[in-house]
């Protein structure tokens, strides 16, 4: 059954998704399962069942008494996500288009390696930010995702690797920070034990830039990790290809990494996809360097995936090396990205753009 997506209602949700039980965070849950004059395990056994176990439905849930479960049905219903696409690459990294209740389509992506299943999962369909060079932002905007479909990605490519899912990041479509509660929820979900009981260090978010979220997440207690999609360390240029982010300029985002940094004692990974004759100069190469100068930071030098219609082009191999050696040489982390999946890579966000053009 389809779900009509109500235009206007906050965030483009239908109702149906607004009472949805995948809008609610893990206290929330427990709330509602206290009004309901339940006592606290019910709670512990509904996260299991939602999340631990990935029940499709109420009826899945059998050592609920069935009053409760109708009361459930009635109240906020199980509203599943389905896998519409999946392409396997020769490195078995799997790509998966998901359709939400509402028709809405988005992408996550299965990473193996030998002891470890990474799952990059979406935070929204589509991207308000508009980075010029991302292909979810060259789509726009259609909505932000609930907790529970953050989950419902991680849980479907675990099934399909017939295995448990040790590390996630949110790199997928869309921006976090601008769906921060949702985010901060889905981030709790996977860490509880009743849900994915994955080790908060082995979740990563990642953010363009919004200032007030990374001071927000600085005071969060669990030890999430934090990546920030830099991109450029020259104001012009940045403001050039990430015109989301022009209201948080370098300087005040070194800041609140600096304060990032002092209060976690974590060190975040900062993004840079170099793309010729844009941001891959000497001159940016400098600006970069003195941007982490003495602060506590990863740089990850990633090759730019080309998008349709595009005409930024990857730096090149000789490129990044120089990049990486310079950054190293100042006493910087740095590393260049392993490019996994090759043969399907295709840009963040593409896979759900091809969709949508069809
Ligand atoms: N909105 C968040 C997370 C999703 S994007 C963010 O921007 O950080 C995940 C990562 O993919 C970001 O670092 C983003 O900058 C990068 N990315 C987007 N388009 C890309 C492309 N064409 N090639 C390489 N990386 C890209
Ligand atoms: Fe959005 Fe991230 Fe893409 Fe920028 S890079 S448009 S913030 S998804």
């Amino acid at each position: 059954m389809r779900f009509r997506v109500v235009i206007g209602l906050s965030n483009n949700l239908s109702e149906e998704l607004t009472r949805s039980i995948k809008a609610l965070s893990e206290p929330e849950l427990v709330s509602i399962l206290r009004d309901a004059h339940q006592p606290v395990f019910r709670a512990h056994q509904l996260v299991k069942w939602l999340y631990g176990k990935h029940a499709a439905s109420y009826d899945d849930m059998t050592d609920l008494p069935q009053t409760l479960r109708t009361f459930l049905e009635e109240t906020h219903p199980l509203l599943p996500s389905r896998l519409i696409e999946r392409q396997i690459a020769a490195d078995n990294t799997r790509k998966y288009l998901i359709e939400l209740a509402d028709g809405v389509r988005v992408e996550s992506v299965g990473i193996p390696a030998s002891d470890r299943l990474t799952v990059c999962f979406s935070t929204q369909a589509g991207c308000a930010m508009g980075c010029v060079f991302c292909a979810t932002g060259n789509g726009g905007f259609q909505r932000n995702l609930l907790p529970g479909e953050m989950l419902d990605q991680l849980q479907i490519v675990a099934e399909d690797y017939g295995c448990r899912v040790s590390n996630a990041v949110g790199m997928g479509q869309g921006e976090p920070f601008a769906n921060y509660d949702a985010t901060l929820g889905a981030l709790r979900l996977m860490n509880s034990a009743d849900g994915l009981h994955i080790g908060a260090r082995h979740i990563t978010v990642s953010t363009c830039g919004i200032i007030p979220m990374i001071n927000r997440f600085a005071d969060e207690p669990e030890q999430f990790t934090l990546a920030i999609s830099l991109h450029a360390a020259i104001q012009s240029t940045r403001d050039q290809i990430m015109p989301g982010v022009r209201n948080y300029p370098l300087k005040a985002l070194r800041e609140s990494l600096l304060s990032y940094t002092k209060k976690t004692n974590r060190r975040p990974t900062l993004e840079y996809a170099l793309i010729a004759g844009v941001n891959d100069s000497d001159e940016h190469l400098a600006a970069l360097i003195a941007f982490c100068e003495n602060m506590l930071v990863h740089v990850n030098l990633i090759s730019l995936n080309s998008i349709a219609d595009s005409s930024f082009k990857d730096a090149g191999k000789r490129r990044a090396q120089l990049f990486e050696r310079t950054i190293l040489r100042a006493g910087i982390e740095a590393s260049i990205r392993v490019s996994r999946g090759g043969d399907i890579s295709g840009a963040c966000g593409q896979l759900a753009q091809e969709q949508r053009h069809n």
